[in-house]
């Protein structure tokens, strides 16, 4: 399979190539070159399979032969070894729980996945890399948790001073060996201005051997397709495929449901749940294409105001709005309204949301209204207690810690303290030569 650049200035490559570079050198996302199709047999039969070979047949025609198979399958199996339970909320409504991987947020899939897949191809190369990355919270666990102690592979993580919650912060600053945080006395744009910085300096190019494990990589998304089918796996009412309902940010989550979509995999619709950034939604409304800045909102991973993957969404659709309105919308749901989701849903049906989980949810609840007769599944991205300061506060009770947490919090910090000062990090890096 290749991969050519949404840019189009850059030559085609493969799945090897994609996941090292990240993003083609005339900064285009990379697409694949044919969507395969999965097989009537395999859709229709798909509760008689099992997860790992689900996952296997899914991604193997996107890897090729950059990664053979009985590696492949090991990978994938390492992947998804924490279950992704369907579980029902009300008559209508189905949560598929994406948060009983290591850092409880959908991202340890993807983060995993690439983890995997880059640590063998640095063994390939007997060159070590070093993986660069900024964050505002979730990403930074994910990755740290998928990379710790993945051979040939450094990793360095920047993160805004006091900006993360206690868990993220833990999550990310505890590992040690070839993990290394960084506590930036800055935002998260100057993490991420820092990091761009980094991937900019030549000369540190030449000594390092830098990459990038942000979610438009081709080996964080595209794992992201195993869920859909496996929702798929459990739902019952075959004869009336689901709507699924994906909390969105960065748009890769819904982008990997629409890809499934496009290979075969039944959905009756897809939303795109937004908070109060609403940049798509307005889109789909008015037809212009208009980035903001991002605003802060309870559902903090889901603030894009320029969402990188969208481009790729409309990439499936040839570019064209229209064939994409038949198949998604999107709704913009704001904190007043998240408050009330996660608050009467926690009374009337004992569930308890997060802040993503509750924008999807209630994306999902709207729509159906408006669509008697269908059923439909959201994406739940992330466990309540990642949040638990603004959860504890809207339900009035404490909330249990699962005991991977509170291990965690037990843990040191070895995070090191740095100003936004671009030397001081290149000084930092140098030592990885
Ligand atoms: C990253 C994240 C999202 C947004 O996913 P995208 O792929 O960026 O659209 C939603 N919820 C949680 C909890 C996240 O961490």
């Amino acid at each position: 399979m290749k991969f050519y650049s949404l840019n189009k200035l850059s030559p085609s490559v493969d799945f090897k190539e994609a996941t090292i570079r990240g993003q083609a050198p005339d900064k285009g996302l990379y697409f694949p070159e044919i969507i395969p199709q999965v097989d009537q047999n395999f859709v229709n039969g798909i509760e008689k399979i099992p997860d790992e070979e689900i996952a296997f047949t899914i991604i193997h025609p996107y890897v090729g032969s950059a990664i053979p198979g009985d590696v492949l399958y090991n990978i994938v199996k390492e992947t998804i070894n924490f279950p992704i339970p369907l579980v029902k909320v009300n008559e209508n409504i189905y949560s598929l729980e994406l948060f009983h991987g290591p850092t409880l947020a959908f991202k340890d899939i993807g983060a995993k996945f690439m983890s995997r897949c880059l640590g063998f191809f640095s063994k390939e190369r007997k060159e070590k890399q070093v993986v660069l990355v900024a964050t505002s919270g979730d990403t930074g666990g994910a990755v740290a948790n998928g990379f710790y102690n993945v051979d040939g592979v450094e990793v360095v993580i920047l993160y805004p001073s006091g900006k993360v919650s206690a868990v993220q912060e833990k999550q990310l600053t505890t590992h040690g060996r070839n993990i290394h945080a960084i506590e930036v006395n800055g935002s998260f744009d100057d993490c991420q201005q820092l990091v761009k910085q980094a991937f900019a300096d030549k000369e540190l190019n030449h000594d390092l051997f830098l990459t990038s494990a942000n979610s438009i990589n081709v080996a964080r998304w595209l794992p992201q397709q195993f869920y859909y089918f496996f929702a798929w796996k459990q739902w019952e009412s075959k004869e009336n495929p689901p709507v699924m309902s994906v909390p969105s940010g960065n748009f890769g989550n819904i982008c990997a449901g629409l890809l499934a979509h496009a290979s075969g995999l039944p959905v009756q619709h897809f939303i795109a749940a937004c908070n109060a950034n609403d940049t798509v939604p307005e889109f789909l409304e008015t037809g212009n294409y208009k980035p903001k800045r991002a605003v802060a909102t309870l559902s903090n991973a889901m603030d894009v105001g320029e969402p990188g993957n969208f481009i790729r969404v409309m990439e499936i659709f040839h570019q064209r709005i229209g064939d994409l309105k038949k198949v998604m919308n999107s709704t913009s749901i704001s904190d007043v309204e998240t408050i009330q989701a996660i608050k009467k849903v926690n009374v009337e049906q004992e569930y308890l949301l997060d802040p993503h989980g509750a924008v999807g949810f209630l994306a999902l609840q709207q729509y159906l209204q408006k669509h008697p007769g269908q059923k439909g599944i959201f994406l739940e991205t992330a466990h309540p207690v990642k949040f638990a300061d603004t959860v504890k506060s809207i339900i009035n009770r404490e909330i249990d810690l699962p005991l991977a947490i509170q291990e965690i919090l037990n843990k040191t910090n070895l995070s090191v303290n740095m100003n936004v000062n671009y030397s001081d990090l290149r000084d930092f890096l140098k030592q990885f030569k």
